[in-house]
């Protein structure tokens, strides 16, 4: 029987990375099984495939590339797409990634975001059922694939960063998310940013939202952050 949530391998030897990861794709509605290292990870594959693999490239003894290409190899493992992380942005390195058999790449440092949005592009192709790609909150309507958002009938202008807020909002509507969670989410913990620029880009989603009119759904929650009504 096939499970509603989809269930990814997340194989990382940093702890740090790995924590965030996990608690993003947990938080996201994925089952998520971890490995530190490439024996743990193959170990685990062959007591149960899942949906999907993020693989680091750089592991102790067993490295990401060698985990890819047995995974490639066999039959059974063959059809569960895997995304390499990888701090390595040289392309040669990119062809050799994707010349193992990776379906997907990407760099560190990366934003959480934009990791789980090659996830879910994977997961459409392979079990199109558990990625949704509309979400709705009252009359709003953001469409993941098309990066469109609507409010009413009327299409609203909204600059990247504040779409990713958006869709962190509308994934979870009700949700009070720290300054500290967001940067996580909308930015990857990678990068440094201050948490007032978190402020600075709500301001400009509280405007971009009302920009028809109606009212403002973002929410204050004085010393915790912000919610979506
Ligand atoms: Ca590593």
């Amino acid at each position: 029987m096939a499970s509603e949530h989809p269930t990814v391998l997340l194989v990382e030897d940093e702890p740090a990375q790995r924590e965030v990861l996990a608690y993003n794709l947990e938080a996201d509605g994925f089952t998520v099984t971890k490995a530190e290292n490439g024996e743990e990870a193959l170990m685990l594959v062959e007591e149960a495939a899942p949906d999907i693999i993020v693989l680091d490239w750089m592991l102790p003894n067993v490295s990401g590339i060698e985990v890819c290409r047995q995974l490639k190899t066999r039959s059974e493992t063959r059809g569960v797409p895997i995304i390499m992380l990888s701090a390595r942005s040289e392309e040669v390195d990119r062809v050799r990634g994707l010349e193992t058999g990776a379906d997907d790449y990407v760099v560190k440092p990366y934003s959480v975001i934009e990791l789980m949005a090659r996830v879910r592009a994977q997961l459409r192709r392979t079990r199109p059922a558990t990625v949704g790609e509309r979400l709705e909150y009252e009359d709003i309507v953001l469409d993941a694939e098309t990066h469109r958002v609507t409010r009413g009938d009327k299409a609203l202008k909204l600059g990247p960063t504040e779409f990713r807020l958006l869709s962190t909002f509308m994934e979870k509507p009700g949700r009070v998310w720290s300054r500290e969670q967001l940067l996580d989410r909308v930015w990857g913990r990678d990068i440094y940013v201050d948490t007032r620029t978190v402020d600075v880009h709500i301001g400009r989603l509280r405007k971009a939202l009302c920009q028809h009119g109606g009212k403002d759904p973002l929410r204050t929650v004085r010393g915790a952050g912000y919610a979506l009504g």
